[in-house]
């Protein structure tokens, strides 16, 4: 009998831990984003061409590499970063495994280029599948040039597994941002397909978060500051009147590292507490020094997670610091949320004369309109309700506040009864009678996204109701809004919205959705880049879906929004005409049906 067993080849194993480096054009980003800032780089260009799936290319102006070097650094467990595994206890750059080029090469076409500042020429090397194909001197500037080409190529199963190109470029801008942010010394700058994402210039970090994501943010941030015997903590937290309703811009960075930590991410959440609206999450930007001794970066392969030596007390000095900022800049929780809403009267109904509290009457309650509503109705059965007012043409309610308020919050803020339907339980709830049946309340919010959500799709299926305007107007976005449009330009199309690149990140509006009122439409557009930009998990064939969910919920009429007589009939008339009235389009209920039967038996008992 022969020996049966055998080293696996090089390329075989790099491509193997290929497999646990390398899952995404984002991830091979991100590798050479740090290599670069470990060669001491100051300026770093990242190019992406078809959300990396054909090219990534990083150069720096960092430290270069020598002809041998170079060569080397595609070796497995080739580093220049750790020499024993002593070292690991007090890393501080952010490589140190020495498997990330060796991946990236065995499962791209890659293209080196590298220059030390002393050196007369340079070093080019090309590699393919892990196969050296050419190595030779070439004149390129100090720094060095890394190009992966064609990501996957020869393994075709993970290239049909990456997603849609929204969501790759999600990934890659999500990564570029990490390093950004914990690099304000560097100037950074992110290109895809010719176009400008990001331009970085070296600042503060407040200047960098503002150069990320828009002047706007300056306003919203507290900074956070706090220095004890064990670590340091600074950064920056979101007003909580800022607080978005995704997750999203939640950053730790452990001495510049981006980490997730969820014991942690508790402790911020623990210290805004009930300073936020419900559903609603803080954005923070938090970094802790601490000494490498005290954590171990090692437990995870691509070296987002890591352990504390003492994680309660980090957890401790966290939530004091962001409770201390928060406290400091006087964000108190009565002010801003408990607020009487009753008092944000739509302004057209400010001069009319003021109510006393408790028994109200309906001033634009129209007894003629009462003759349709009283139909005898046999059936509780969706289709045959409110048959009397199907024949109105559909609503439009676009023009709607924004003020939006918890549903249990806005329960607890009775303002006012009306006798007689439909009427409207503190401007949250609409509630009709629906005689002979019983009664039906609505959930004035989650109804009218089911609403729209249907209507956008039927609309997106039919492909009409696009209002052309005779003066098209231009609409100029941020960098990275601007790439969103350009990768969802299709499928705007198809809601209604003509958009034409006018290049320098504008766009000519040709057309709308009819469904949306003149002069919203960027407002609108933002809205569903930022819903959409949110969601990372979408599959090429479910953005459909995802955008008209995306359009109902910010054209929705939001709870805490008093409605007119006339408004709420439309709106039960509307849903009535849904396929599927009895269900927001987050799954849960939006109306309820109480039968004349269920309330009787209770007279009875
Ligand atoms: P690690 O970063 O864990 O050391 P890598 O595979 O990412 O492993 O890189 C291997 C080595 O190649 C690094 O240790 C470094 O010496 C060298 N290297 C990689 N990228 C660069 C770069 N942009 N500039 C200079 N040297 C680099
Ligand atoms: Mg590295």
């Amino acid at each position: 009998m022969t020996d049966i067993i055998q080293l696996l080849p090089d390329a075989v194993a790099n491509q193997i831990a290929a497999g646990e480096v390398i899952q995404r054009p984002a991830s091979a980003v991100k590798e050479l984003l740090e290599n670069a800032i470990d060669a001491g780089s100051t300026q770093i260009e990242v190019f992406v061409k078809d959300s990396g799936k054909t090219l990534l290319q990083i150069v720096d102006n960092g430290c270069g590499m020598s002809a041998t070097d170079a060569r080397m650094s595609f070796e497995r467990h080739a580093t220049s970063k750790i020499r024993s595994a002593h070292d690991l206890f007090s890393i501080r750059t952010m490589g140190f495994r020495g498997e990330a080029l060796a991946s990236i090469a065995a499962v791209a076409q890659v293209e080196l280029k590298t220059r030390r500042h002393d050196d007369e020429v340079g070093t080019l090397i090309r590699i393919e599948a892990s196969e050296v194909k050419d190595q030779e001197p070439v004149s390129t500037p100090v720094g060095t040039s890394f190009s992966v080409k064609n990501l996957f190529y020869n393994i075709p199963a993970r290239r049909n597994f990456l997603k849609s190109n929204p969501v790759e470029t999600r990934h890659i801008i999500d990564e570029f941002e990490r390093v950004a942010l914990a690099n304000c010394q560097v100037a950074m700058s992110l290109h895809q397909n010719g176009m400008e994402v990001f331009r970085l210039p070296v600042g503060n970090l407040r200047q960098r978060i503002v150069n990320i994501y828009g002047t706007n943010y300056n306003e919203r941030l507290v900074p956070v500051q706090e220095d004890t015997m064990m670590m340091k903590v600074q950064g920056f937290v979101g007003k909580p009147e800022f607080a978005k309703k995704s997750r999203g811009e939640q950053f730790f960075f452990v001495n510049n590292r981006f980490i997730k930590d969820h014991y942690l991410h508790h402790a911020v959440a623990n210290a805004f507490d009930e300073l936020l609206p419900k559903d609603s999450y803080p954005s923070y930007w938090i970094y802790l020094e601490i000494d490498p001794s005290k954590i171990d970066v090692n437990i995870h392969p691509t070296k987002t997670e890591i352990k504390f030596e003492d994680e309660r007390a980090v957890y401790a000095i966290i939530r004091a610091a962001v409770k201390r900022s928060l406290g400091q800049y006087s964000v108190s929780p009565t002010l801003d949320f408990d607020k009487e809403r009753a008092f944000d009267v739509p302004y057209s109904d400010q001069f009319k004369p003021v109510n006393k509290p408790g028994v109200t009457i309906n001033t634009s309650y129209n007894p003629f309109e009462r003759e349709r509503e009283s139909k005898p109705i046999q059936t509780a059965g969706w289709e045959k309700l409110y048959e009397g007012l199907r024949n109105e043409p559909p609503a439009v309610t676009t023009d709607l506040p924004a003020t939006e308020l918890p549903l249990e919050q806005a329960l607890n803020h009775p303002t006012s009864i009306v006798f007689d339907g439909p009427f409207q339980l503190s401007n949250a709830v609409i509630v009709v009678q629906l005689s002979g049946a019983g009664m039906m309340m609505i959930d004035q919010q989650s109804a009218h996204e089911r609403i729209l959500f249907e209507r956008f799709l039927r609309h997106s299926e039919n492909q009409v109701g696009t209002q052309h305007d005779m003066f098209p107007v231009t609409l100029q976005f941020t960098a990275q809004d601007a790439l969103v449009i350009t990768e969802l330009q299709e499928e705007l199309r198809n809601f209604g919205f003509d958009l034409r690149d006018f290049g320098r990140n504008s766009f000519v509006l040709h057309g709308r959705p009819d469904m949306i009122e003149k002069g919203t439409e960027k407002e609108t557009l933002e809205k569903i880049i930022e819903a959409y930009t949110h969601f990372q998990s979408v599959q090429a064939s479910d953005v459909h879906k995802q955008m008209a969910t995306s359009l109902a919920r910010s054209l929705s009429v939001k709870r805490g929004r008093k409605l007119s007589t006339l408004e709420m009939r439309r709106l039960v008339d509307d849903l009535l005409k849904c396929k599927e009235p009895g269900i927001g389009i987050d799954g849960k209920s939006c109306s309820w049906m109480l039968t004349a039967d269920e309330i009787l038996s209770k007279l009875k008992r």
